[in-house]
């Protein structure tokens, strides 16, 4: 790769289940050049996100799929090398969607510039990025945890999953984890604090998960789906709020569903005598609150009350396999692609 040339990751083909590294192909093509009103980007950073498995699949969803031969969406930091917009200047520093490819056009729309001070670049992605935003709306506007109250989550030593349980915390509430893993359990129970950490992968996984709960739970925080959905559903308080934020256990699964054994009446018998408030949400929805998030957790992150771990990639040709990895559970903190200094 020379910086003449621009290498892209393309969706290759439609997985079917777990995505193998026949579904994405490596290209390279001329760089573009910007016209008037222009800038081009060089991707420092390229953020891996569970939500891209669903891109890969042409299914009617929140967004539209990517095409065979497209290249795959993502979050980026990246460096303007070249500007022909009058807000853009060489060498700003900006957070932007450029998708999984080493440089890319902008006409400026949907850029938000960014300071190397104030932050590490990559916590753009991560922390003080799309992560930790949904983290902190789908915890505080939905499940709204008070004082001395149960939190649990899931993926808890993920970029969504940590937020939520310290955040949680900040606030007074009691914050359970679920990790898959020794070492993932003792980074959220020793490094973040929670109060409590399970192991899904522990045969008596639902047993550990009650004792870990005496008091019932009274959020739950809903990213996985499966057998923690199974443990979980039924330590659930009267009036327990669930902001249903992913479904990461299912996603391979979700395309070839065949319909099973119908549970829902037994779900729906229990909001109902609950009184549950289970609620999906997608973060864009709060997006108006995205300068609140940016001050209060950039506050906290300051101050190490909001720690977090980056698992960090080097070089886009390794994006896919990373990105299989994490649908494996097999990452360690926030998924990150390094592509140039
Ligand atoms: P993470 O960095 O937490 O990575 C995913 C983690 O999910 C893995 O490390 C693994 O953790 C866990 N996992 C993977 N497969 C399974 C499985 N089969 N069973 C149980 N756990 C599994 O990802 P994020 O923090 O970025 O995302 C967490 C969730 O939030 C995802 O479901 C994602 O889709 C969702 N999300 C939703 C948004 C919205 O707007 N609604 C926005 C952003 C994310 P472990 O090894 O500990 O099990």
């Amino acid at each position: 790769m020379t910086d003449t040339l621009n290498q892209r990751v393309l969706l290759a083909s439609r997985p079917s289940g777990l995505p193998t590294p026949e579904n994405f192909r490596i290209a390279h093509e001329p760089l573009p050049v910007p016209g008037e009103g222009q800038l081009l980007l060089q991707i420092l950073y390229l953020s891996l996100d569970p939500y891209m498995r669903g891109r890969m699949d042409d299914a009617k969803s929140y967004a539209k799929p990517v095409d065979i031969g497209g290249v795959m969406e993502g979050g980026t930091v990246a460096r303007v090398i070249a500007s022909r917009h009058p807000d853009y200047a060489v060498g700003d520093l900006v957070l932007s969607h450029s998708g999984w490819q080493s440089h890319a056009l902008s006409d400026g729309d949907n850029l938000r510039k960014l300071d190397p001070q104030a932050a590490p670049l990559s916590t753009a992605l991560g922390v003080l990025g799309m992560p930790g935003f949904t983290a902190w709306a789908g915890l505080l506007q939905i499940g709204r945890p008070a004082p001395g109250q149960t939190v649990v989550v899931a993926a808890a030593s993920g970029a969504v999953g940590s937020a939520v349980g310290q955040i949680a915390r900040i606030k007074g509430a009691r914050a359970v984890g679920i990790a898959g893993g020794a070492d993932k359990c003792a980074y959220v129970r020793e490094e973040l604090g929670f109060d409590a950490v399970i192991d899904h992968r522990a045969p008596d996984f639902a047993a550990r998960l009650a004792e870990a709960c005496p008091d019932g739970v009274d959020v739950y925080f809903e990213n996985v789906g499966g057998k923690v959905w199974d443990a979980v559903f039924p330590l659930l308080n009267d009036f327990a709020r669930v902001p249903v934020c992913g479904l990461i256990s299912q996603y391979n699964a979700l395309p070839q569903a065949e319909p099973g054994p119908d549970r829902l009446a037994l779900v729906m018998r229990d909001v109902l005598k609950k009184s549950l408030t289970v609620r999906g949400f997608i973060q864009r929805e709060f997006l108006a609150l995205r300068p609140a998030f940016l001050e209060e957790a950039g506050q906290w992150v300051r101050e190490g009350r909001l720690r977090y771990r980056e698992d960090i990639v080097e070089g886009l040709e390794n994006a896919p396999a990373a990105f299989i990895d994490l649908l494996q559970g097999r990452n360690f903190g926030k998924l990150v692609v390094k592509l140039a200094d």
